[in-house]
């Protein structure tokens, strides 16, 4: 959502207010255009000759310069307009795409809230009115749909109780990008909007998703803001929990950021979460590291996944594959105990091993357990965007021996 007196007290100060209304198209991959104009949010066009498929639909005041963007750009008729969230900067042209032919797609929650009309006195009295019957969705769906555009395939997931309660992240696997909805916002604050059902938690969530989804490549279309990549995203949740947590301890820098946070964090976010608000997990430290690695040398292949589960605390799996055949895998975890952090393996068929945070900076770590055979040391390290360096070392015959994994990001299998 966009006030746009609020927007434009966000802007950077590189961006003038002129400048944040102007309406530019960036092709971002083969048939792909980003249509954006930084008060409202970003469209993600499909071009193709079976008709445009479009994410989101701009607001009503602009969704006809939109229009002529993409006219200029000799699209074929939006056939298909696929929704994120029922703000109007993201809804309000619905109306001008259905009454040129397109079918508008969205969560049944973002319908339901389309249709209220609701005055937020604990918010700016920020007066949420009904959009027109016309601007409703033709399709909704609950958890995920899968749709078909010239025989390429189009996910929209569900994030439940994220920046919304009725959000959807669109994925196109094929051309390998992601619009996030304001799941994900750049260049100014992301809301939460805690009046109809979004939270930190479910944003975080949303964040995950992105994360276990991007490798290198990716395309990640934010909400607001310039064009993604995975490293943003990583940087971005960080800011997130870092936020949250100095809004909950009183040692953020008032403002209207920090004023959001804080009436979420008393009045609405489930109090289970304020644990992984604590200093020093996992989570805050090591958020480089969610999300699946991947490994090969010749048929053998090495892969990680890590994500967050209780408290902050971090959950990995470890696959060892050489051609078709799985050699060896994994359960570890990595948990904070007094002040540290603690590495734990437990290897197929092997008794488990823990290893303690010996040396660590801001974007590496070492666990030692110097007791054990092998290893006796496990390092993880950010190595760059969309890389992780792992290594496992210990004594050896004849002297030290250090086993490197140098990981890229990889997008997880489906579970
Ligand atoms: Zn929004």
């Amino acid at each position: 959502m966009r006030h746009r007196l609020a927007t434009l007290l966000f802007l950077p100060q590189a961006l003038s207010a002129q400048e944040a209304l102007v309406m530019r198209a960036e092709t971002i991959a083969p048939g792909f255009v980003v249509v954006s104009g930084f008060t409202n949010g970003n469209i993600l066009a499909r071009l193709g000759s079976e008709g445009t498929v479009l994410v989101d639909a701009q607001s009503a005041k602009r969704v006809a310069q939109a229009d002529s963007v993409l006219k200029a750009l000799s699209a074929p008729p939006v056939r298909l307009v696929l929704l994120t969230h029922y703000h109007s900067d993201h809804v309000g042209g619905n109306p001008h795409w259905k009454s040129r032919g397109a079918r508008i797609v969205g969560h049944a929650n973002l319908a339901a809230q389309m249709r209220k009309d609701t005055l937020i006195a604990g918010w700016e009295n920020w007066h949420r009115t009904p959009e027109p019957v016309e601007a409703l969705p033709d399709e909704t769906f609950a958890d995920s749909l899968t749709l078909r555009a010239g025989g390429e395939e189009i996910r929209l997931v569900h994030i439940p109780a994220a920046h919304t309660d009725g959000d959807a992240i669109v994925w196109f696997p094929a051309a390998n990008i992601i619009h996030t909805g304001d799941l994900l916002e750049r260049e100014a604050p992301p809301f939460i909007d805690w009046w109809t059902g979004g939270r930190l938690e479910g944003m975080l969530t949303g964040v995950d998703w992105v994360l276990d989804h991007s490798d290198s490549a990716t395309r990640i279309v934010p909400g607001h803001g310039t064009v993604a990549r995975r490293s943003d995203v990583v940087a971005y949740r960080r800011m997130l929990l870092d936020a949250a947590r100095e809004t909950a301890t009183g040692t953020r820098a008032p403002g209207r950021f920090t004023r959001l946070l804080s009436v979420g964090l008393e009045q609405f976010e489930p109090a289970g979460f304020r644990l992984r608000l604590a200093p020093g997990t996992p989570e805050a430290r090591l958020p480089w590291l969610l999300g699946c690695w991947q490994f090969t040398r010749g048929d053998f292949t090495v892969t990680e996944r890590w994500r967050v589960r209780a408290g902050g605390s971090l959950e990995g799996q470890g696959r060892s594959v050489r051609g078709d055949r799985l050699v060896d895998s994994e359960e570890t975890a990595i948990t904070a105990r007094d002040g540290r952090l603690v590495f734990t393996a437990r290897p197929a068929g092997q008794a488990q091993a823990s290893f303690t945070e010996a040396e660590s900076g801001a974007d590496a770590i070492t666990f030692t357990n110097p007791a054990h055979d092998f290893p006796t040391r496990v390092s993880y390290g950010s190595a760059g965007p969309a890389r992780v360096h792992a290594s496992v070392a210990g004594p050896g015959q004849g002297g030290d021996r250090v086993i490197e994994f140098p990981y890229d990001a990889a997008r997880c299998p489906a579970e």
